[in-house]
């Protein structure tokens, strides 16, 4: 034996021990020595009946032997050894017979029962503690879980301000860009009309000067709500453009829809009836409203329509107001 797996062997946490088959000893491990309280030198080449109490050597010889010599093995044998002042110590015992030289030699690995139910309770212990530690994991990938869901119900809130508008709670100008450059794009493929009905309140000067800005912002309020009313398809976006103008986006609409569209508009801000006692053309509020339609294609762009339908809508304003132009 190399000197290395000598003292692996030699100091090994577990007993070594060899024989022949007639029984005599002869490699002894210290860490068995030690437990047995014997020198080296008491043992080597002795019978290894010498270190087996009475109930242990008739089993030896009447059982273990045979079997060893039987199959070449015998596994997790129980049987005690005995020390040299007279005690028992109950052993679990490995070995493998195998043929050395001229004979055969039996090598068996031995384990104090007291020593094996030690790891038994060590493994015990190992897997409460990493049970623990699978529960804890599981804990914090829920308590994650909860913080994403979270954090995304946050961003959906914070998205959802940014593009609203903060009086009248409808699309804000953000909004209506966003979604006319993605309309704009999907109808030049699709090569389907889009139309904009861009409208403004006619002399809303007067009449915050005439109610107060308080009346004004309800009236804002008001008009955008009626404005979503007059809109039918769910691709169909209201938004406020600014101040007192507002604009809607009517995707695979053409002029005959908008215009239809635009009455209706018309008739639902009539039939809100807000008085306007300083308007030159109604004693109710009014809009006038410029609508442009047309195919996107590639050499336009959504700021033509936007110019179209805001010439449009001054000339609604220049021809008496309360009413619609539909760009040229
Ligand atoms: P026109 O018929 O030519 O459109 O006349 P107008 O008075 O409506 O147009 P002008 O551009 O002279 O005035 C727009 C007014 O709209 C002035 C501004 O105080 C008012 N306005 C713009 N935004 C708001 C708002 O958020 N709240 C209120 N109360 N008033 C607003
Ligand atoms: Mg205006
Ligand atoms: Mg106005």
């Amino acid at each position: 034996m190399n000197y290395e797996i000598d003292s692996i062997l030699n100091r090994a946490p577990c007993g070594f021990l060899s024989f022949t088959d007639d029984s005599k000893i002869l490699m002894i491990n210290i860490t068995l020595l030690e437990m047995l309280g014997y020198q080296i030198d008491e043992l080597h080449g002795k019978k290894i009946e010498l270190i087996l109490p009475i109930g242990s050597r008739i089993f030896y010889q009447t059982h273990f032997s045979p079997l060893l010599k039987l199959h070449n093995k015998a596994e997790d044998i129980y049987f005690a050894l005995q020390t040299k002042q007279g005690k028992d110590i109950p052993m679990l015992i490995n070995a493998v017979r195998q043929r050395h030289e001229e004979t055969f030699v039996s090598n068996c690995i031995l384990i104090p029962i007291s020593q094996r139910i030690h790891y038994e309770n060590e493994i015990l212990k190992a897997k409460k503690v990493a049970e623990t530690a699978i529960l804890a994991q599981k804990q914090a990938e829920l308590e994650l879980r909860k913080l994403y869901e979270e954090l995304r119900c946050v961003t959906q809130k914070l998205e959802k301000l940014v593009n609203i508008d903060g009086l009248t709670h409808i699309a804000n100008r953000r909004c209506f860009d966003d979604r006319l450059e993605q309309e704009w794009l999907r109808l030049c493929r699709e090569k389907q009309p889009i139309s904009l009905l861009l409208f403004d309140v006619d002399y809303f000067k007067r009449y915050n000067d005439a109610y107060g800005h308080q009346l004004g912002d309800e009236c804002l309020v008001k008009l955008a709500q009626a404005a979503q009313v007059a809109v039918s398809r769910s691709t169909d976006l209201v938004a406020r453009y600014g101040g007192e103008e507002f604009v809607i986006i009517l995707p695979n609409t053409d002029l005959e829809g908008a215009i239809a569209v635009a009455e209706r508009l018309h008739k639902s801000v009539q039939s809100l009836g807000i008085a306007h006692q300083t308007s030159d053309v109604s004693s109710v509020v009014t809009i006038s409203l410029g609508l442009a339609a047309l195919v996107p294609s590639l050499e336009k762009s959504p700021k033509d329509l936007i110019n179209q339908a805001d010439q449009a809508l001054y000339r609604a304003k220049q021809k008496g107001r309360n009413q619609t132009a539909i760009a040229m």
